[in-house]
């Protein structure tokens, strides 16, 4: 009872976390709504990204997390508050340990600011671990083993790519374009060849309901309404899927770069055992219709969807907590 644990993937878009023994707990977007005058948090999570795009003046929608590291400190302290809170009021006495999922590419400072987030959100330690390396293990490749494995997390702010091996980090590459540039290439798309200005949210609706990488002849559609760019009225238009591969053909581009890099920059004994079991998509963004045949077809290299791609980062703190000596070699640094 003394020893809590607790595991949480501080994504940029979603927020989930882990318990072990009874699983994923809680998933909800990382979003904090702040009453201006008085600082005050009104909503954490769903409520709070409901009011994105509706607020009056005094409320402000923060994401404390950018480009997967704390952007917000203050609000990033407070969401976690608010995650051990929920994940059991008997925490009020024994203080739990903390296994956050971090980026790879995340810099000395940064990684000090989730620990002192961590401590201050009521945590007695916090354990750091690389997401790529957590995606995997949540992924259930066998990431100890001697053999090379790829594994690219598409998340909000960011897409990871990273080859692993021995339960270490062997190449890696991060790039700043995922799902939240995904939504803005369509909104543009939409306000170019439409004339029609439409929010974030909806642009995320008609990729999460339509949105393909790939044309193909079977098209799908979707009513949209947005606001007339001349007539400053509202308007409805029917969008068709092969009309999002268009819009989002640059920015998926941008990813397939990024994949490729590492695949350049991977010794050759590890490239051969990725083309024999091909690349991991994770990340909510893996959930993009069509993204593992156009990485496939671009990489040459087989691509396949984990199971549960928005659950395998906080899949995988639960996992090391649960097995700590199996996976030390993976954790970062703790406090
Ligand atoms: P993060 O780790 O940055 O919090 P997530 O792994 O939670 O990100 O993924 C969030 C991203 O996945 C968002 O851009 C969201 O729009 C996108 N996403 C979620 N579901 C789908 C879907 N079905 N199709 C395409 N994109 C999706
Ligand atoms: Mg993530």
């Amino acid at each position: 009872m003394l020893n809590r644990k607790i595991g949480i993937d501080l994504g940029t878009c979603n927020s989930l976390v882990f318990i072990p023994g009874k699983g994923v707990i809680l998933q909800e977007p990382s979003v904090v709504a702040v009453s201006m005058p008085d600082n005050k948090i009104l909503a954490v999570g769903l409520a709070a990204k409901e009011m994105t795009g509706r607020t009056p003046e005094n409320i402000k929608v923060y994401r404390p997390l950018r480009d997967g590291v704390i952007a917000e400190y203050r609000i990033a302290e407070a969401m976690l508050r608010y995650f051990i809170k929920k994940a059991g009021g008997s925490f009020r006495f024994f203080k739990p340990e903390l296994m956050i999922g971090v980026a790879a590419g995340i810099t000395s400072t940064e990684r000090r600011a989730v620990i002192e987030a961590g401590i201050a959100g009521g945590a007695r330690q916090v354990f750091l671990a690389k997401e790529p390396v957590l995606a995997a293990i949540g992924a259930g490749i066998p990431i100890n083993s001697s053999s090379g494995h790829m594994i690219v997390d598409i998340g909000g702010g960011t897409s990871e790519v990273a080859v692993i091996s021995l339960g270490g980090v062997v190449s890696f590459n991060s790039v700043r374009t995922a799902g939240d540039k995904i939504d803005t290439a369509i909104a543009n798309y939409i306000k170019e060849r439409h004339n029609l200005a439409i929010g974030t949210q909806t642009a995320e609706e008609i990729k999460i309901k339509i949105g393909t990488a790939l044309s193909k002849e079977k098209e799908n559609f979707l009513e949209i309404r947005g606001r007339d760019l001349i007539s400053g009225l509202p308007r409805t238009v029917k969008i068709s899927s092969n009309e999002t591969a268009e819009a989002i053909s640059e920015v998926v581009t941008e990813i397939i770069q990024a994949v490729k890099q590492v695949l350049r920059d991977t010794p050759p004994e590890l490239s051969a055992d990725i083309m024999d079991k091909g690349m991991i998509l994770s990340g909510g963004g893996a959930l993009l219709r069509n993204l593992d045949g156009l990485l496939a077809q671009a990489t040459g290299v087989p691509c396949f969807v984990a199971e549960d791609p928005l659950l395998c980062v906080v899949k995988g703190t639960g996992i090391v907590l649960e097995n700590l000596e199996v996976y030390k070699k993976s954790i970062m640094s703790k406090k």
